[in-house]
């Protein structure tokens, strides 16, 4: 059964869409490893492995569960619902929507689960997501290291100028060093480019070369490129350096065999610690010009929707009570505020603060909590439209289910 997506296409039946088997434009999707064809038709698991590459694994806490959950991987997709938390709201949504897809922040499986009964919340949602034929795929602490998804919505929608990640990562670059005969460099260079190799913050296509000469001598079995078996050989070679996220290995490596010439190719794969500014938790940026800090309340106010516990004045006293630099964190984040206030920030926006934290935290900053659900919820937009160019042929839609699990008391 076809159906209208927003815009007017349908999901199969587009002959505009049947023809437009297309590549994507790399450089709008700089975390996708290699071109993906968007296609009219594909299974679960290959849903599944597309959403891996939009939002990797490695950029994940090491206590989260992202990427797929549970569900039927082998069924054809349908289309995808996108949420905040899967909720029997939610599983019903997507009934109604034809999606079998559910794309969530919050994983539903996060706590291992040694059996599944009858009994508590995760338990009944796993049957029902499964007897009802969906499935589950959460892009959580990996879309919070991604400065555009869930605080650069906030950030977006507070105006905030020259963000900067406020609580880069480290840990997740890798640096091969590979040598490559001379007259086989550029096209070599070009094909580890072609799989994200040399990709840094906004820059792409980063390498470095140095030409030496380098020495072997093939043994008794070899079939050598270069040279014939007990003769040493000297070669103009390239040492060629590139630099690239972990998640990009098993594609530049597999990328480096095809493309080199050599029958054992010399090379060194090595981790590097240093912090990346292009990934990470939270952001600071700066208003366009300072306001009173209760204009400031009122703006985040209006935008989140919900009621706000800040630092009392006291607390902070904020000379003039004016504020230019705004750090923010979506969902839990509040740990991050000592980042916050060595970065400058006059003000602190997360959720789930603990009464020391108002107490430690002087000086200028203030801290604003508002609630944890409010400050994600801006951010379920940001996955859809992460998703939505890799399926053009399927419906990808935001929930219109409550996502909040809580209301106030007014
Ligand atoms: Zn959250």
């Amino acid at each position: 059964m076809t159906r209208a997506r927003p815009g007017g296409e349908t999901r199969f039946g587009s002959k505009g869409l049947r023809e437009a088997i297309t590549w994507l434009d790399k450089s709008t999707l700089p975390l996708v490893q290699q071109p993906i064809r968007v296609q009219e038709a594909m299974l679960i698991d290959e849903a599944v492995r597309i959403l891996d590459q939009i939002f990797p694994p490695g950029l994940q806490q090491s206590y989260d569960r992202c990427g797929f959950q549970c569900g039927r991987t082998d069924r054809p997709l349908t289309g995808i619902l996108v949420g905040l938390d899967v909720s029997d709201e939610l599983i019903e949504e997507a009934l109604e929507q034809g999606c079998n897809l559910l794309v969530t922040h919050h994983p539903l499986l996060f706590d291992p689960l040694t059996r599944i009964g009858n009994s508590g919340r995760v338990e009944r949602l796993v049957h029902r997501v499964l007897e009802a034929g969906l499935a589950v795929y959460a892009a959580h602490t990996n879309a919070d290291a991604m400065p555009d998804t869930v605080s650069g919505a906030l950030a977006d929608a507070l105006g905030l100028r020259n963000t900067r990640v406020l609580d880069p990562l480290k840990g997740i670059l890798r640096q091969l060093v590979v040598y490559i005969p001379a007259d086989h460099a550029e096209t070599f260079r070009e094909a580890l480019f072609q799989v994200g190799a040399g990709h840094l913050g906004n820059y792409g296509e980063a390498s470095f070369g140095v030409l030496g000469r380098g020495t072997f001598k093939p043994l008794d079995g070899a079939q050598p490129f270069l040279g014939q078996v007990g003769q040493r050989e000297e070669v103009e070679e390239w040492r060629l350096e590139f630099v690239f996220e972990a998640w990009k290995t098993p594609a530049i490596l597999e990328a480096m065999t095809l493309a080199h010439p050599y029958q054992e190719v010399a090379y060194q794969l090595y981790p590097l610690e240093q912090k990346v500014s292009g990934y990470g938790m939270g952001l600071v940026g700066d208003l366009e010009q300072e306001i009173p800090l209760q204009t400031a309340l009122q703006r985040i106010k209006d935008f989140l929707g919900c009621p706000l516990r800040y630092s009392r004045p006291s607390q902070t006293p904020l000379e003039g009570g004016r504020i230019r630099r705004i750090a923010l964190c979506g969902g839990a984040g509040a740990s991050l505020w000592p980042l916050a206030q060595a970065a400058g920030a006059d003000l602190y926006l997360s959720s789930e603060f603990k009464h020391h934290h108002f107490l430690d935290a002087g000086g200028r900053l203030v801290l604003v909590e508002a609630g944890h659900a409010e400050t994600e919820i801006p951010a379920c937009d940001r996955l859809r439209q992460r998703i939505t160019p890799l399926f053009r042929t399927f419906a990808v839609l935001n929930a219109r289910s409550s996502q909040n699990p809580t209301v106030y008391l007014t």
